[in-house]
């Protein structure tokens, strides 16, 4: 039998995390304020403990990762990498295809990496609630059990699209002790203000963003965690990518190319920056790696979008982030993968894609399905349709191989399971998923209402 599961043991859970500040050719944009001069990190303070504002501007290679989360990390870590024999097999190609297989965590996706480092860090600080926004509910999700743990009360604005559509997503985070509502709520200024606008808004990620924000902003006992976007999020995602590198070193292989979906870009980051840490240290057979960011066609952030400083979130309340950006109001369309519909991208994806190290493609959400079924036949594991994007692009790579006989290793990220979007895959199956065509038209207006600021 040739080995198909490539499994670590607990003593391999990282003990840093990489931060790719540190090897970066030019050093990260800073965010601008209002007034477009950059902002120190003591403008944060009213939403984030000092521990990670301190991570978020830092720009040491390693990040101790405290005990107390490497214990935490012991109940689903490390996750295991997979060799698609079967897949490969389908096929017929000669590309060897490895994943890893981040929807082991109890909430179902890589998510919880980053959300157990922020409750923690909240919790030393000494802060009683989080608010945060979810989309299609994963982030949600895995806050919820993480402020669980560390004894934090944790309070969702989730899109309201999601909100009625995805209800387990919604008791799943009741489960975990968290409250939930539906965005936009009246609750907030932001909120009332997109209502006022439009009475039936089935919200977005930047609105619910703006309404958790403001909750954070305006209560001295709650801060704001964000699931995606930020630096210090995209460095405790760096456990994927730094354990897979132990894990191909068992298995003598390397990575030709990498792959992972990219929403905010965290899970891109955490899977592919260990790579570029190779690169960087002069690694032999990392030179030639390609770490390749798979993104909807429906909300081209990478592809489309420009690389200009804008908000993060719809009403304009965060710090101004040079990034690659669609407009901060931008509505992406109601496509299956929530996790993948945010205007923006986080500032250091968004750099290392402007500079050339990395690379991006966008692909359609019918082939994504047909990707993510190919893949739960030959594998077993019905992937989260945020997944299928990164598979979908690892396919097309391994039937290119195919006509051109060459037996590359290609890596991609399983970042969660699809178990709560079935009724997804019911669309799919029953014919009525379709392929949004790119909204040049709402792109373009939206970028005519970028800030005018920094470029
Ligand atoms: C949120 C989510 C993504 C997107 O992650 P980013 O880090 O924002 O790019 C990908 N896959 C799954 C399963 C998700 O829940």
């Amino acid at each position: 039998m040739p080995q198909t599961k490539i499994l670590l043991d607990e003593s391999d859970i990282p003990t840093h995390w990489y931060n790719v500040v540190a090897d970066m050719p030019n050093k990260p944009a800073p965010p601008l304020g209002p007034d477009g001069k950059p902002i120190g990190p003591e403008a944060l303070t009213a939403i984030f403990p000092m521990a990670l504002i301190e991570q978020e501007v830092s720009a040491e290679r390693w990040i101790p990762i405290p005990e107390p989360v490497r214990e935490a990390y012991r109940m689903y870590r490390p996750s295991p990498l997979f060799r698609a024999h079967k897949l490969e097999a389908a096929l017929g190609t000669p590309a060897k295809i490895y994943y890893k297989y981040e929807g082991v965590s109890p909430a179902g996706s890589h998510k919880v990496n980053t959300s157990i480092a922020q409750a923690y860090y909240n919790a030393q600080a000494g802060i009683k609630r989080l608010a945060t926004e979810t989309g299609a509910g994963q982030w949600g999700c895995s806050l919820a059990l993480a402020g669980q743990m560390f004894g934090i009360d944790v309070r969702v604005y989730m899109v309201k699209v999601s909100y009625n559509q995805k209800p387990y997503r919604r008791s799943m985070m009741q489960t975990w002790g968290a409250e939930v509502f539906a965005s936009p709520t009246p609750n907030t200024v932001s909120g009332r203000k997109i209502l006022e606008l439009d009475p039936e808004s089935n919200g977005s990620l930047g609105i619910a963003i703006s309404e958790a924000v403001e909750e954070a902003a305006n209560r001295p006992d709650t801060n704001y965690a964000l699931g995606s976007v930020l630096n210090h999020v995209c460095h405790h995602q760096t456990v994927i990518g730094l354990e897979a590198k132990k894990q191909f070193e068992k298995v003598g292989e390397y990575p030709d190319m990498v792959f992972a979906c990219c929403g905010g870009g965290s899970n891109f980051a955490g899977t592919a920056f260990p790579f570029l840490a190779d690169k960087a240290a002069g690694v032999a057979k990392a030179q030639n790696t390609r770490l390749i960011a798979a993104e909807p066609t429906s909300c081209p952030t990478l592809t489309k979008g420009h690389y200009a400083y804008d908000f993060g979130d719809a009403v304009g309340l965060t710090p101004l982030m040079l990034m690659y950006t669609l407009g901060h109001d931008f509505m992406p369309p109601g496509i299956h993968a929530g996790g993948l519909r945010y205007h923006g991208d986080s500032p250091l994806v968004s750099q290392l894609y402007h500079e050339k190290l990395i690379e991006a493609v966008a692909v359609p959400q019918v082939a994504t399905f047909e990707a993510g079924v190919a893949f739960a036949r030959a594998e077993g594991i019905i992937p989260a349709p945020e997944s299928c994007h990164a598979i979908r692009a690892c396919l097309d790579e391994a039937l290119r191989c195919k006509e051109t006989g060459e037996p590359k290793v290609l890596f991609f990220n399983l970042s969660g399971h699809g178990h709560f979007d079935m009724s997804s895959y019911d669309r799919y199956f029953s014919g009525q998923l379709e392929d949004y065509a790119y909204p040049e038209h709402e792109i373009e207006a939206a970028l005519h209402r970028l800030p005018k600021v920094g470029t």
